[in-house]
């Protein structure tokens, strides 16, 4: 592997540079287009990575966007089922700088949501390098450069090629969703029914009069089982320990006022030079976390008993 310090000549091109090297094992570096970046790189064009490029912009930073799909917010898009709404309010879903339109109702379906993200992008001049999938990120101790390497090209393309990015910053905004997880369950294999993932459901109008084993409780476990009520399929669902049903403004206030009282804890425990507390916030986290936000419909039809 060619090590970032025995860089020795950069050429500017464009806005890029071209990264030359003289060592021994050349040949893998220029097997790929290496290229330096004046700049961050950040890695995934979801609303994280859309929000930083907007306040790099706004400073005049160059910098560049990688994303591995084809488009921007690619969970958005292509991995949501279509009854989606945002489960917070539109100002709390908002990114730097550029509110959601007034016109939006407080909490805005899916596709407000991908269209105001469009906007953003459009908004701020942010153009992702699409169909771009980073592989690996390694840093030089020694030049504190950072090697990015990806891959190019759709992924049923038989023309993929390798590029390395070479620059001083990475923001790795890949999102806390991006790779599905499938549990194994005992007798998964022998299952004769489908098995899906929430981010591959759309709607429940392919389960009309069957019955539907929703596994979890969480939003989209409660999202689903309400959606398959509605296309008159049989929802049961299950979730492995007991769980708080708030309604979401409820959830709202809970989160906020266990917000406000784990930092004020933290600013206590600063101010006396102490420790911030770390284990009392993962504590309150996660004791805010274990309550499903949930729309009233959805509660409805547990009490009724469509949702088993
Ligand atoms: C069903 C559902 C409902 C939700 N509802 C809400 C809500 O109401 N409000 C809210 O605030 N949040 C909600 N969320 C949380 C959601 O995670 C955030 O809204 C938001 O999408 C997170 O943005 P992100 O940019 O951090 O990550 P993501 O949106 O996941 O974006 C990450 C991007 O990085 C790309 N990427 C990943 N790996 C690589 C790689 N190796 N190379 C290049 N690109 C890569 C991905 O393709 C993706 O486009 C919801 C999530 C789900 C699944």
């Amino acid at each position: 592997m060619q090590e970032i310090g025995q860089i020795k000549d950069i050429e500017m091109a464009s806005s890029a540079f071209i990264a030359k090297t003289t060592s021994a094992n050349h040949e893998e570096f220029f097997a790929r287009r290496c290229i330096w970046v004046n700049g961050p790189v950040i890695v995934g064009a979801g609303p994280s990575g859309l929000a930083v490029a907007a306040g790099l912009k706004e400073r005049g930073v160059p910098f560049i966007v990688l994303e591995r799909a084809n488009c921007i917010a690619s969970l958005w898009q292509t991995r949501t089922y279509d009854r989606l709404k945002l489960h917070l309010p539109k100002q709390f879903c908002q990114l730097p700088n550029f509110p959601m339109p007034d016109d939006f109702p407080e909490y805005p379906s899916k596709d407000q949501f991908i269209g105001y993200l469009e906007s953003y992008a459009n908004h701020f001049g942010i153009q992702p390098q699409f169909n771009e999938s980073v592989q690996s990120a390694k840093y030089g101790e020694t030049c504190g450069l950072w090697r990015i390497k990806t891959t190019c090209g759709a992924p049923d393309s038989s023309n993929k090629r390798e590029v390395e990015y070479i620059c001083r910053w990475i923001v790795v905004a890949t999102g806390e969703n991006a790779e599905k997880v499938v549990p194994k369950f005992f007798g998964f294999h022998e299952f004769g029914g489908d098995i899906i993932h929430a981010c591959d459901y759309k709607s429940g109008d392919k389960y009309r009069g069957q019955r539907v084993l929703v596994v979890g409780c969480g939003n989209s476990g409660m999202e689903v089982s309400l959606d398959l009520c509605n296309y008159d399929a049989m929802p049961f669902l299950v979730c492995r320990s007991s769980v708080s049903i708030v309604t979401a403004i409820s959830h709202f206030c809970l989160n906020f006022t266990y917000t406000m009282l784990v930092f004020s804890r933290g600013a206590k425990e600063l101010t006396n030079g102490g420790n911030l507390g770390w284990d009392q916030v993962w504590q309150s986290h996660f004791w805010c976390g274990s309550h499903i936000p949930i729309r009233a419909c959805c509660l409805e039809n547990i009490i009724n008993k469509r949702v088993k």
